[in-house]
C-alpha cells in the first residue's frame, strides 16, 4: 500500500470511528476531550457532530486553522503530561469520548507517549466512555470495540471503559 492510500485509509476510518463513537455516545451526557488539535482538522468534524457538547481541545501550542480554533475556555495549552493532571477545574464532568490523535510516526516516540498518556487517559475516562486512539494505548478494563466494517485498514482503536 503506498503512503497516499494508508493516508486516506487513515483519514477515512478516523472520520467513520468518530462518527460511530458519536452514535454510541448518543443518549449519554458529557464532554469530549481532543487530544491533539494539529491544524484542526478533527476538532472541526467533532464540533459538528457534537454540536451541544463541551469539547475540550489539548495541545502544547496553538497551530491550526484560523477558523478550528475553540474559545479559551476549551483550550487547553501545554504539555499534556501537565495540562491532563491540572485541567480538572474547568471539566465539567468526565469526558464520555476522549480523542487521542497524537501519533508521530516514529514507534520509540510512540511508546513513549503510550507510556504517559495511557493512566491519564483510563484515569479521565467516564465509566461506559470510550476512548478512539490513534495508537495502542495501554488501559486495563478497557474493552476493544469491533470496529464498523465501512472502516478501512489503520492504526485506529476504539475503546470502551468497562
Ligand atoms: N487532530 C489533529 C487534526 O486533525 O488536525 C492532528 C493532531 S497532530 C497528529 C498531534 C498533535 O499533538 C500535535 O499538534 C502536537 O503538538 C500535539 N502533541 C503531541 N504531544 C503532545 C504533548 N505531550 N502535549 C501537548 N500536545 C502534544
Amino acid at each position: 500500500m503506498s503512503r497516499l492510500e494508508s493516508t486516506i485509509n487513515r483519514l477515512i476510518a478516523q472520520k467513520v470511528l468518530l462518527d460511530h463513537a458519536a452514535a454510541l455516545i448518543d443518549t449519554r451526557e458529557g464532554p469530549v476531550f481532543e487530544l491533539g488539535l494539529g491544524n484542526g482538522r478533527t476538532f472541526d468534524h467533532l464540533r459538528q457532530i457534537f454540536p451541544q457538547r463541551d469539547i475540550f481541545a489539548f495541545d502544547r501550542s496553538i497551530r491550526a486553522h484560523a477558523g478550528c480554533i475553540p474559545d479559551a475556555e476549551h483550550m487547553v495549552v501545554g504539555d499534556m503530561r501537565d495540562t491532563l493532571r491540572l485541567v480538572h477545574p474547568r471539566v465539567p464532568a468526565k469526558p464520555v469520548l476522549i480523542h487521542a490523535d497524537m501519533g508521530a510516526g516514529d514507534p520509540t516516540a510512540d511508546l513513549a507517549t503510550r507510556e504517559w498518556l495511557s493512566p491519564l487517559v483510563a484515569a479521565w475516562a467516564a465509566d461506559g466512555g470510550y476512548v478512539l486512539s490513534d495508537r495502542r494505548l495501554e488501559l486495563p478494563g478497557f474493552t476493544e470495540i469491533e470496529r464498523p466494517a465501512e472502516a478501512p485498514v489503520s492504526p485506529h482503536i476504539l475503546y470502551q471503559k468497562v
